[in-house]
């Protein structure tokens, strides 16, 4: 047994893209998605390891509208980003804040109508941006910001972290003065996250 096997528990809480194992050893059941042979949570449960037939699914206990549809607006925070793409941890789903959080994806042909060359200039980790999925695949949810009201709703200086103020089109840091670009909704900094 690897050094994982005491995570691997029958009943532990897991969050979507929470890795369950591989195919090798499981066949993956409802509430589970598989990626690169690896098996993943879906939902936000409870894990159910079954040795004996080798399946693996998640019990889930969240039902309902605390799953984003395509459609939904939702509220996340950026993890990480790519020239193409920007990873966004959903923790809001229209008014329902979630335990856990769904992972999304804002691809640049989605940010605007304008064309947009990086990533780069549209959000960076730690902002808080809202957005509408578009489509939902593997677990992952497909994010777009092409609207007024869409964007970057809080943005984080990437030098010092402060919080960057939006003046007349330009991201600046109060603190340190860094000026940065980001693709900001129209209620930049005025809106209330809880
Ligand atoms: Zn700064």
């Amino acid at each position: 047994m690897n050094s994982k096997s005491s995570d691997r528990r029958s009943g532990r809480f897991v969050s979507p893209g929470e890795r369950l194992g591989v195919i090798e050893e499981f066949i993956a059941d409802a509430g589970t998605y598989v990626e690169d042979g690896v098996i993943y949570s879906k939902v936000i449960g409870r894990a159910l390891l079954n040795f004996l037939n080798k399946r693996v699914s998640v019990y889930p206990l969240v039902h309902g509208v605390r799953v984003p549809k395509t459609g939904s607006m939702v509220l996340g925070q950026v993890s990480r980003v790519q020239k193409q793409n920007a990873f966004v941890r959903i923790h809001k789903i229209g008014e329902n804040q979630l335990s856990g959080f769904f992972s999304g994806i804002l691809h640049v042909s989605d940010v605007q109508l304008r064309y947009v060359d990086s990533m780069f200039n549209v959000c960076k980790p730690v902002d808080i941006i809202r957005a509408k999925v578009i489509s939902e695949k593997n677990g992952t949810y497909h994010l777009s910001t092409k609207d007024r009201n869409l964007g970057v709703v809080y943005a984080f200086c990437s030098q010092c972290g402060y919080m960057l103020e939006l003046r007349r089109q330009r991201m600046v840091c109060s603190k340190c003065g860094k000026i940065e670009r980001r693709k900001t909704a129209l209620d930049y900094g005025k809106g209330v996250i809880a």
